[in-house]
């Protein structure tokens, strides 16, 4: 029989204590959702069922003991660390959901500068980590704007990604083994070794799983020497986003590993760039980091590929440095802009896919030219590529649109999925993949069967075989 909510929250108090159950009605109704119906929590207009509570777990045993209560009862369980959430990963879609919250669970459990690798439980936010590592001279190389806010089991669950990637890779470069929670209680630990060859490769059973198969409680990442002494930055200006792509492709291609690989364009590039560059302009630049010769060679050999492309100007890389120092968006940043869209309505929104080279440059063109034609009211429409491959690169679209005879819980629908799907539809058309680094949440469902193609069966049956009664995260990765 289905427990009430009053059961629950009951339950809940014995096996964490009361103090770690919250039933705020404001906290309830905020953890129903994250950034993705960010204009409910801007305006507090909530429409989505709020959880019966927020239960914050302080150890990987308290974790196992409420995944195995709401496993009897069939509880649906949304777990959570930092809150950063972009896709509706977070959002409680069915009545008396329970909020997994691992923030307290924030110890930083080693930083082993010999084996280069440190380990955490789940609730450290990763700018922690790197503090942490950084007073050893090392580094995570994992930087996502969100690094203040974010936590590193979200980053794992999220398969995150960071400004540094070209050198340093996405999360799934970056974790050694971890330790997760999935449904019933079954604690697994996957052990830390530099490689492995013992079948499939099962941290990938676990990275990204977006909370829809288990509570990854622990993590071992990879670390790095820093060396900010080294840092060579690079920047261009030049009017065409196919011939930027063209020199990101060369780039790559040549085996250079910048750790900063950017092409701008025009529109998205206005909001950062318009002290030196022109309206029609869009900007490219690098950052070459690491030993002192690696990083020149990088720097030079970019600069070599460059000069093969006239209509790339150069720009003075203090002012690529300068800007490149404000990137990372801590909590008074996002306050301000959640701030900004209360005052003038005006909804500043992203999507990002990736693609290869032979396709990335008319999917960007495509999508961009539907999105100005189909949707009403935008105020902005662009884009950036930020992370880039041996064979493709990303588009991270960035728009903005006046709300406009619409409350702000209808945003949602009338502006920011119709734009979603374009991007979606114009990806798929030229086999692309629907999410670069956000996760699918609930937003990008409808089109995850179109993603995975003939290869949804493995999904389908990873979600049956570790979660067969459905309690993880209804309605996230797999449409519910
Ligand atoms: C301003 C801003 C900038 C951002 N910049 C970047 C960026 O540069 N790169 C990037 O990749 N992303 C970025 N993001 C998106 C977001 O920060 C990432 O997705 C991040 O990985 C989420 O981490 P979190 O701790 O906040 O997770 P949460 O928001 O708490 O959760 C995210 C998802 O993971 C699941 N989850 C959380 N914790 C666990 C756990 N312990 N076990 C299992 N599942 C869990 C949740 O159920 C949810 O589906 C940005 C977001 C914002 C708001």
């Amino acid at each position: 029989m289905e427990l009430s909510r009053e059961a629950i929250v009951e339950s809940l108090q014995q096996i964490l204590g009361a103090e770690n159950v919250d039933t705020d009605e404001h906290v309830l109704q905020q953890s129903s959702i994250d950034n993705f119906r960010k204009l409910e929590n801007i305006f507090g207009v909530y429409t989505l069922p709020a959880p019966a509570a927020v239960a914050r777990v302080g150890s990987t045993e308290e974790a196992a003991a409420v995944l195995a209560f709401a496993e009897k009862h069939g509880i649906n369980v949304v777990p959570r660390t930092g809150g950063t959430a972009t896709e509706g990963g977070l959002e409680t879609v069915v009545a008396n959901s329970i909020v997994l919250d691992g923030s307290g669970m924030n110890q930083i459990l080693g930083v082993d500068a010999y084996n280069m690798q440190a380990t955490c439980q789940c609730g450290v936010p990763l700018q922690a980590l790197e503090d942490a590592a950084r007073e050893q001279g090392l580094t995570t190389g994992h930087s996502p704007q969100s690094k203040p806010v974010a936590h590193m089991g979200g980053l794992v669950a999220t398969r995150s990604i960071g400004q540094f990637s070209t050198l340093y890779g996405g999360i799934e470069d970056m974790v050694v083994g971890l330790e997760a929670v999935f449904p019933g209680g079954e604690v697994t630990r996957i052990k830390n070794v530099p490689r492995r060859a013992a079948g499939p490769d099962i941290r990938h059973v676990v990275i990204g799983n977006e909370g829809a198969l288990c509570f990854i409680t622990e993590v071992t990442v990879k670390l790095f020497p820093y060396l900010p002494e080294n840092n060579v930055f690079l920047g261009w200006t030049l009017k065409s986003m196919k011939t930027g792509f063209e020199v990101l492709r060369e780039v790559m291609v040549n085996g250079y590993h910048p750790s900063v690989a950017r092409l701008y364009d025009p529109g998205d590039g206005g909001l950062h760039f318009s002290h030196f560059a022109e309206a029609d302009d869009c900007v490219l630049l690098f950052m070459a980091e690491g030993a002192a010769g690696i990083a020149k060679a990088t720097a030079e050999g970019i600069d070599a590929i460059v000069a093969n492309h006239p209509e790339c100007r150069k720009v003075d890389s203090g002012l690529i440095e300068t800007w490149f120092n404000d990137l990372v968006w801590d909590a008074t940043k996002i306050t301000a802009e959640d701030e900004r869209i209360r005052r003038t309505r005006n909804v500043n929104r992203t999507t990002e896919i990736s693609a290869d080279w032979s396709s990335v440059n008319d999917i960007y063109e495509s999508a961009l030219k539907r999105i100005l034609l189909e949707i009403p009211d935008i105020t902005m429409a662009g884009g950036h590529s930020s992370h880039s491959y041996i064979n493709g690169t990303n588009m991270y679209f960035n728009y903005f649109y006046d709300l406009v005879d619409c409350g702000p819980e209808e945003e949602v629908t009338k502006y920011y999925l119709p734009i979603i799907a374009i991007i979606c539809e114009e990806t798929l058309r030229r086999g692309g993949s629907i999410v670069h680094h956000h996760g699918i949440g609930k937003a990008r469902t409808p089109w995850v069967k179109d993603e995975y193609g003939s290869s949804y069966h493995i999904l389908e049956t990873l979600k049956h075989a570790f979660d067969p009664n459905g309690i993880m995260n209804k309605g996230t990765i797999i449409p519910g």
